[in-house]
């Protein structure tokens, strides 16, 4: 199938990738280009526009950061929705508030092509190998459309309801791990004080409780952070935790609930982001907070 990615970010390009991987032919556009070049190299075509995408493409992905992207890229004047694409699919796959979706819905029905929201658990190891938890937002049969191209990308895809459900179950299983990440911050801060190498600390917190799976998954890399070495490449940033925690709070808040963990969680995200972490892993929060003085 003729598919197109629009948004190389960490998530995009794995998911590019993976569907070269699977035999689709793949039309590849990001707004800085240089992120073009693996996925050129490795035989997608390149288009100069998000427009081009579309024309290139019988269904489209985005993987963008935030709705300010996703106004920019489909309805820009070079954007995905800005010539004829009549009877195409789009897939919509951005951690976003569910009223970016239902407000981008009816613009790409107009256009006579269908909108599929499917926000994902999981980060770039599961997006390279298809392994993504997807929480798909569709009518009946835009889900059944979209259903092929996301099994390749997703170990499971839960159609969540119409578009706009699958954003808000999205922000509500990522508030959990990202509040998480603010705690074993403070609980690390006094576990530190009893001297352990930091790799018992972890592995200890590992077995606990109170360990979730991305810690289990981050362990590695925050013991290497914790001994001052380079953990490896950023997998889900503190900047983008920044923009989970402020439409968590926003869209909990408009449904009259009191979020007052994730503020908590996003008043340590934006004092990591203002003293420069914000391009560093949210597991980053960890080491950040312990090593920060009040
Ligand atoms: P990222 O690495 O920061 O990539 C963001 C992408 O959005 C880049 O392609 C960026 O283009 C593009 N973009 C941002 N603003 C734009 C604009 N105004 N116009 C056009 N393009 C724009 O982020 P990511 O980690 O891939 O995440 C992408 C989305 O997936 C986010 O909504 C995130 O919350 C969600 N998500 C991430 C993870 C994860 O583990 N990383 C997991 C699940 C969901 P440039 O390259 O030009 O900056």
């Amino acid at each position: 199938m003729h598919i197109g990615v629009a948004g190389l970010g960490a998530m995009g390009g794995n998911v590019a990738a993976r569907l070269m991987e699977v035999g689709h032919q793949v039309t590849v556009w990001n707004r800085s280009p240089e992120k073009t070049k693996p996925l050129a190299d490795a035989g997608a075509k390149v288009a100069a526009t998000p427009a081009a995408v579309a024309a290139a493409s019988e269904a489209v992905i985005t993987m963008l950061t935030d709705g300010a992207a996703i106004d920019a890229v489909y309805n820009g004047p070079s954007g995905l929705l800005s010539g004829d694409v009549k009877g195409k699919l789009f897939i919509e796959m951005s951690t976003v508030a569910p009223k970016v979706e239902t407000e981008l819905a009816p613009k790409v029905r107009a256009k006579g092509a269908v909108l599929v929201e499917c926000p994902v658990g999981g980060s770039t190891a599961p997006a390279r190998k298809g392994q993504l938890l997807g929480l798909m937002g569709a009518e009946p049969a835009d889900a059944a459309r979209a259903k092929p191209i996301l099994d390749q990308l997703c170990r499971k895809v839960e159609h969540c309801g119409p578009v706009g459900t699958g954003s808000a179950m999205k922000l509500a299983i990522n508030l959990p791990l990202m509040v998480a990440w603010q705690a074993y911050g403070e609980a690390f801060a006094i576990a530190r004080s009893v001297g352990w190498e930091p790799k018992r600390l972890l592995d200890l917190f590992v077995e606990s409780n109170g360990a979730n799976k991305a810690l289990a998954m981050r362990a590695d890399m925050i013991v290497k952070m914790f001994e001052g070495k380079d953990p490896g490449p950023t997998t889900f940033s503190i900047a983008n935790g920044v923009k989970d925690l402020r439409t968590m709070i926003a869209t909990g808040e408009a449904l009259g609930a009191d979020m007052i963990a994730t503020k908590a969680a996003l008043a340590g995200f934006e004092d990591a982001s203002k003293h420069g972490f914000g391009g560093d892993d949210g597991s980053c929060m960890t080491v950040y907070w312990t090593q920060r003085k009040k």
